[in-house]
Parts: structure tokens; C-alpha cells; sequence
């Protein structure tokens, strides 16, 4: 155990004695033991330890409480206080039960009162959260109206009477006057703190405020019995100040444990203590009524009903104000639903909330589909009006509770809690996604409306802090992407930060596999290429296509690095072949190449290192390029491929005219080979267009003496017709499906020796 430990062990059995100390004291007070001088002296004794233990306490929070500089200096005030306290009480216990004085003011109420400034200053110094210049004086008016509602109680009971009392020294005046200012300063400093949001949720915080208010409590008393009768030491305020204390030990400990606990974590929480000032305007005139009533009813009775009722009335008016500037700030005016403002606040209201087991909410983002289109050709008014239809849709879908608002543009966002289950959820995107699908009349026209929208669930397998609008937009383009005028739920897949950490882990791990699909001579049938195609054999989903993680790789650039793993693999693995199946050193490598390797600037070199490290012959390599990296390539793309071509490396063309063929780029760019698009060859032999098309095709790659490459030949007659068009050569499934390595090898090996024999 290192002494920090031992320093934590020692507070908590300090804090759990006090407790059980003042609770033995409870007890021997209540049960009535004892003489009333016992009693007295019993009871001063009890605060000097409690005071010094809040005081040491407090100096442990100051000195490593890992508090920020402004909290700290705020603690320094307030253990300052803590130790004028101790002082007090001590100097208190010498004076009443040793020296038996009993003048007044003594000298322990000098430190009594000193107590009130350190507090004042370090409750004022406590941070809160960082506010604009209007916060900041509304929170001095709402302070001010509970200073100004107490006032009247403390001038009541105690200052009155008093300034008007005659006979006091000045001594005396000044300080039975100057106890209750104190207090009535330490109220005004305790309605700030819980008036400011953030500490006043911390419990260390509403700790302090409850002993400072138990402290005051008894103060009015202790000053208003001092002008009448004098104080008896052992009466029920020392309960309250007791209590007071044990209440300061706690605050200074719990401070200390959450400062370290959470490193001075700021509490985010809305639960505003609003009702304050009108607590304390109700209070003062619930004494003005008690005085009227030992008045009589005349002159004062109605007119204090009157200032009741003035009052109440500029509250509801000044209500009413806010919730039309609340409402002003936080709606969209062309919806009237939620802003993008008040979207953010609930949703971190939501996210606040603990995870509860069986407590579900949903967050969705709605997308309009196809909306630019609508306002682009009919304008923006058809805009406008199209998003209050929707808007309005939306709302007939959900309950009052929940929360529907516009992000902006045509994008909707709609929180939901207390939901009893994830298909609820489902069933209300289902319901939302039928009720926005209804067209909107704009004057004569019938504007077709759909939504795409992405649902979040969250419930107790939520991970904590999950950005939850940020999957349901994931989800939204999800939904998007199956085909619009739909929802989709969010599920881990579509994380793409996760998903894509996940695919760069497979590339590090070796959790990718290349395959291998043959090409063959149209007219020989021999092989005469394999093109390397790319597998992700993932742990929990299985053998993966392309289709599921290319995009993603692409969209992340994790292609990059996906790529040059496949280019290395497939090198070896071929050049493998070379050596040990004879009649393969004429056979070529096909690799695709996505758009982003191509705009790397590292490109050649890479590939050349490739090539080094393998063996691999650059003139037997192959590089795939889609369509649409050749249509748009900028001369630093261009000289990339023309330094590739210098080292006697091919391109071809990948899905020929499935992009915005252009056919100037083949003229104009180094292309040596055309990949015929699977979707021509389909319907090679029953539909006459597809056979015109396929045939232009195969003409113009003749015409730029370029080799064509038919994919996706599935039956023979398909590959009879193409080889009867002049096509070279062909793949696909009626040949060979992607092999691995190793089967690749094996056929490889007969069909070369098949050839060999042929020969
Ligand atoms: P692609 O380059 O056009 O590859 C041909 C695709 O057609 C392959 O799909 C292949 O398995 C499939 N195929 C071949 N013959 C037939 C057939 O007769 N019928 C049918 N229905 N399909 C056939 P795969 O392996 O799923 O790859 C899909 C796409 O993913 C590829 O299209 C390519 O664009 C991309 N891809 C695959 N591997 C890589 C890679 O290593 N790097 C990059 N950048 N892209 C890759
Ligand atoms: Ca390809
Ligand atoms: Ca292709």
C-alpha cells in the first residue's frame, strides 16, 4: 500500500467515524441524558474534531484533488472557510467550557463570522459551464430575487428588530447585524451555485449547499434568540450546525474521490433548479401574509392579495416570453419542427440516459429521394412544399413525446424513447416510409415523394457513447443504396470506421485470399491468362465477395494497401507456376487496379518493387483499369500508365462500355486490352441488339488493335457466337470458375500438358 493509498484508507475511516460519532451524539441528545451544562459541553466538544476534520479534508482536495486550476483556487477559498470554522468552534469550546465567559460577541464569533467571505468567495469561484454575457446576468437576477425574498425574512425576524432595538453596544449592533448579512450573502452565493447547471448536479457541490443552508437555518435562529432571550448552548441549532459540519466533511471527501474517479469530469446534465427564485418570492409572501393576517385584514390583506396576484401575473408573462423565445430558437420555421439545435440537445438528453435493460429508443435520419430534382424543375416554392408534406407526415407517424425536426436541406431526423422493443422501431420506419410516400399536388402538378430513412436502435447492448446519429445516417444511406423508398436498421456492418479498421486488420492478418479465374483463346480453348480476384475470409460472416468490401475499401483507402497485397500474392503465386508447370511462361497475369492506386504517386514504384521481390516477368503482367479512371485521367495519371507500359506492363480496359464510354480515350490513351462487359454477353445468344452491340464493341477493339476479352461466358453458345465475331478470347463460368492457387495449378498443369500433347 504507497501512501496515497494509506491517506485514502485513513479519510475514509475518518468520514465513517465522524458519522458514527455524530449519530452516538444523536442518540444521547434525543434519549434526554444528562444536565443541561453536560449537555452544552458535550455538545461543543463535538465541533472542534468535526471542523478540523473538514479542514484537513478540504486540504487534501486543494492539494491533489486533481482539480483544474479554477476548482482548486475555488477550494482553496472554501477549506479556508472550513479552517475559520475550526478556529471558531475551538476558541468556542475554550471560552464556554473552560473560561465560562460568556460575553457577546466573543472572540469565536469574529472567526464565525470570517467563516461567511472565504465561503462566499469560494462558492462563487466553483466553475460552472461556460455561458454567454445574458446567461450570466440572468443568473445574477434570479440570484438577486432569492437575496432580495430572503432579506425581507431575515430583516423580519432579525435585522429589524434589531437596528430598532435599543441598549445593544455597537458591539453588539454590529454584530447580531453582521451574522445575518453573512448569511444572507452565503444565500445569495448558495442560489448561484445551484442556480448554475453543471455543479450543482455534482453531488460534492449540493453537499456543501445542503450544510450551508442547515448552517443558515440555525444562524437566523442563534441571531434572533441572542436579541430575545440569549442562546443556551445544547438547543436544536447545534443539530443544524452539526449537521452542517458532517455535511462540509462529506462534500470535501466526496470531492476528492470524484475529482480523482473521473478527472474532474463536467456534468452535462439540464436538471435547471428554475423554480428557485419563485420558491423564494413565494416565500416572502408567504410572510407578508402571515404578518397581515396578525394585522387584520384592512389595509393590508388585499393589497398583498394584490401583489400576489401582480406578481404571479408577470411570471406568466415572462414565461410565456420564453418558451416563444425557446420556441423561436429551436424550431425550423419553414416545418415548424425542431431545429438542427434542439435535435443535438435531446439526442444528448438520450444519450445521457443509463442503458437500461429493457428500455429502448431509436434514433432515424430521413432522406428525401430524389428532392434536388424537384426543386431544380419546378422551383423552390415545389420545394418548400414537398418538405412541409413531409414534414407533416412525419408528425402523423409519432407520438407527443417524441421528437421530430429537420437537419436541414431535405433530411429529417426523429428520436423516439421508451419504445418496447427493436421491432418497434421497425414497424415505425415502416410507417413512416408508407406515409411519406404519399404524392404532394403542387398547383398542377402530382410530385412523386419517397424517403430513405436509417434507424439506430439503443438499448442495453448499445456500447456506451455510441455515436447514434451517425449510424442511423449509415443506416439512412444504407437504405439508399438497396434502392431507395425504404428504411434500413443500423447493424455493425455498416460502421464504416469500424468495418474499415476491421478490413485493414484482415490485409495485416492474411485473412484475404486471392483467387484465380483462367481467360482462354476463343479459337484454341488453351489458356492464356488468370485474372487474380480477391476474397476476404472473415471469422464470423464467412467467405466474403468483393461486392461486400471493395466499395467500402474504396471509399476509406483502404483499396491501397488491399491492392498491393493482391498484386504481391498473385505475382508469387504465378511466378510459382512459371517454374513448376511447364507451358505456363507465355500465360499472363491479370490485376485489378481500383482508381485510388492509380492516384497514388507511389505507383510505379511499388509495382516495380513487386516485380523485383517476386520475379514475376512485368511483360506477363496485366493491370485492369475500369472505365472510369480512363475518362477522366489527369496527365500525372497518364504518364503513371505510360511509365507501367515503358516497363512492359499491359492495360486493359475493365467492363468495357459500362461507364460514359468515350471512345476518343482509347485512341488517345496506352490501353492494349478491352474486357467486353458481362452484361453484353448475356444476352449474346437470344437477343439481336445484345448481339449488335457485342459485335461493335469486338469491332472497335480490332479496329484499335487491341486484344478483346469477353467476361461472364456462361454457356457454349455464347462462346461459339463471340469466337464467330472475331473475338480472341473469353471468360467466365462455362470455362472455369475463380480457383484457388493451388486447383488453379492442377488445371493449369493438365491443360498445358493437354496443349503439350496436342502439339
Ligand atoms: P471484375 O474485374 O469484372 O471481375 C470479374 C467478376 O465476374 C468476378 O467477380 C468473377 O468471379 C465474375 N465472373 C467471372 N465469370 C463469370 C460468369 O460466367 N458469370 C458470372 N455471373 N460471373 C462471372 P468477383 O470475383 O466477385 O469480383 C467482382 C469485382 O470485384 C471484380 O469485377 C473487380 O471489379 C472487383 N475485384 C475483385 N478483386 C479485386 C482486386 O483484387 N482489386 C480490385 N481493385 N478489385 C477487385
Ligand atoms: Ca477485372
Ligand atoms: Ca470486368
Amino acid at each position: 500500500m504507497n501512501r496515497r493509498e494509506l491517506g485514502d484508507r485513513v479519510a475514509d475511516a475518518a468520514v465513517a467515524g465522524s458519522g458514527v460519532l455524530l449519530a452516538a451524539f444523536l442518540v444521547w441528545y434525543v434519549g434526554g441524558w444528562g444536565g443541561e451544562t453536560l449537555r452544552a459541553y458535550v455538545t461543543d466538544g463535538m465541533y472542534p474534531p468535526l471542523a478540523l476534520l473538514s479542514t484537513v479534508l478540504g486540504l487534501r482536495v486543494v492539494r491533489r484533488g486533481g482539480l483544474d486550476a479554477r476548482a482548486r483556487r475555488a477550494w482553496r477559498f472554501i477549506t479556508a472557510a472550513f479552517f475559520c470554522q475550526f478556529v471558531a468552534h475551538a476558541s468556542w469550546f475554550v471560552g464556554d467550557v473552560i473560561l465560562h465567559s460568556d460575553t457577546y460577541p466573543s472572540f469565536a464569533d469574529y472567526w464565525f463570522l470570517a467563516f461567511v467571505p472565504f465561503l462566499f468567495i469560494g462558492l462563487l469561484l466553483l466553475p460552472g459551464v461556460h455561458r454567454h454575457r445574458r446567461d450570466k446576468i440572468k443568473l445574477a437576477l434570479d440570484s438577486l430575487i432569492v437575496g432580495a425574498s430572503t432579506f425581507m425574512v431575515v430583516w423580519y425576524l432579525v435585522l429589524g428588530p434589531m437596528v430598532c432595538s435599543e441598549g445593544a453596544s455597537f458591539e453588539q449592533v454590529f454584530y447580531s447585524a453582521a451574522l445575518p448579512v453573512g448569511d444572507l450573502v452565503l444565500i445569495v452565493a448558495l442560489a448561484t451555485v445551484l442556480l448554475r447547471r453543471s455543479a450543482a448536479t455534482r453531488a460534492p457541490i449540493r453537499l456543501l449547499a445542503c450544510g450551508v443552508a442547515v448552517y443558515v437555518v440555525a444562524d437566523l435562529y442563534y441571531g434572533w434568540i441572542q436579541l430575545h432571550a440569549g442562546f443556551v448552548g445544547g438547543t436544536w441549532p447545534d443539530l443544524f450546525w452539526l449537521a452542517g459540519c458532517f455535511m462540509f466533511i462529506l462534500s470535501a471527501h466526496r470531492q476528492y474521490r470524484t475529482a480523482r474517479a473521473a478527472g474532474g469530469r463536467g456534468a452535462g446534465s439540464r436538471t435547471t433548479i428554475n423554480w428557485l427564485p419563485y420558491g423564494a418570492i413565494a416565500l416572502a409572501y408567504g410572510l407578508f401574509g402571515a404578518l397581515a393576517r396578525e394585522q387584520g385584514m384592512y389595509p393590508f390583506g388585499g393589497m398583498i392579495a394584490g401583489a400576489v396576484l401582480l406578481t404571479t401575473l408577470i411570471v406568466a408573462r415572462q414565461m410565456y416570453a420564453l418558451r416563444e423565445n425557446r420556441q423561436l430558437a429551436f424550431t425550423d420555421p419553414l416545418t415548424g419542427l425542431a431545429n438542427r439545435t434542439l435535435v443535438a440537445e435531446r439526442l444528448a438528453e438520450l444519450s445521457a440516459q443509463p442503458l437500461d435493460e429493457g428500455r429502448h429508443a431509436a434514433v432515424m435520419v430521413i432522406d428525401l429521394d430524389r428532392f434536388k430534382p424537384v426543386n431544380d424543375r419546378y422551383g423552390h416554392n415545389a420545394g418548400d412544399a414537398v418538405l412541409s408534406a413531409a414534414s407533416a407526415a412525419v408528425r402523423s407517424v409519432l407520438r407527443a413525446g417524441d421528437t421530430a425536426g429537420r437537419l436541414g436541406g431535405d433530411e429529417f431526423a426523429v428520436i423516439l424513447h421508451n419504445l418496447p422493443d427493436r421491432a418497434a422501431a421497425a414497424r415505425i420506419a415502416e410507417r413512416l416510409v408508407e406515409a411519406l410516400h404519399t404524392p404532394v399536388i403542387f398547383g398542377d402538378y402530382l410530385l412523386e415523394t419517397s424517403a430513405s430513412i436509417g434507424v439506430a436502435v439503443r438499448d442495453e447492448l448499445t456500447p456506451e457513447g455510441d455515436p447514434l446519429m451517425q449510424h442511423a445516417d449509415a443506416a439512412m444511406y444504407a437504405a439508399k443504396r438497396a434502392g431507395r423508398d425504404r428504411y434500413a436498421m443500423f447493424t455493425p456492418e455498416l460502421d464504416t470506421r469500424a468495418r474499415d479498421a476491421e478490413l485493414r486488420r484482415a490485409i495485416d492478418d492474411g485473412d484475404l485470399v486471392v483467387l484465380f479465374q483462367p481467360a482462354v483463346d476463343l479459337a484454341t480453348g488453351a489458356v492464356v491468362a488468370v485474372e487474380a480476384l480477391v476474397r476476404w475470409r472473415h471469422a464470423q460472416r464467412g467467405l466474403l465477395m468483393p461486392a461486400e468490401f471493395i466499395e467500402l475499401a474504396e471509399e476509406t483507402g483502404a483499396i491501397v494497401p488491399l491492392g498491393e497485397w493482391v498484386l504481391r500474392e498473385a505475382c508469387h503465386e504465378a511466378a510459382r507456376w512459371r517454374a513448376t508447370v511447364p507451358g505456363t511462361e507465355h500465360m499472363r497475369l491479370s490485376v485489378n487496379l481500383s482508381p485510388a492506386q492509380v492516384h497514388q504517386p507511389a505507383l510505379v514504384d511499388t509495382i516495380r518493387n513487386i516485380l523485383t521481390e517476386t520475379g514475376f516477368p512485368a511483360n506477363r503482367l496485366v493491370l485492369e483499369l475500369t472505365e472510369g479512371v480512363i475518362l477522366e485521367p489527369d496527365s500525372q495519371v497518364v504518364a503513371r500508365l505510360e511509365s507501367l507500359r515503358r516497363l512492359g506492363i499491359s492495360i486493359a480496359v475493365d467492363d468495357f462500355g459500362t461507364g460514359y464510354s468515350a471512345l476518343s480515350y482509347l485512341r488517345r490513351l496506352p490501353v492494349d486490352v478491352l474486357k467486353i462487359d458481362r452484361s453484353f454477353v448475356t444476352g449474346i445468344a437470344d437477343d439481336p441488339q445484345a448481339r449488335t452491340v457485342a459485335e461493335a464493341v469486338v469491332r472497335l477493339g480490332m479496329a484499335f488493335r487491341m486484344s478483346v476479352v469477353a467476361e461472364g461466358i456462361e454457356t457454349a453458345d455464347q462462346a461459339r457466337i463471340l469466337a464467330a465475331m472475331g473475338c480472341g478470347f473469353g471468360q467466365g463460368f462455362h470455362f472455369c470458375k475463380p480457383l484457388h492457387g493451388r486447383t488453379a495449378a492442377q488445371v493449369l498443369r493438365r491443360t498445358y500438358r493437354g496443349v503439350g500433347a496436342e502439339e
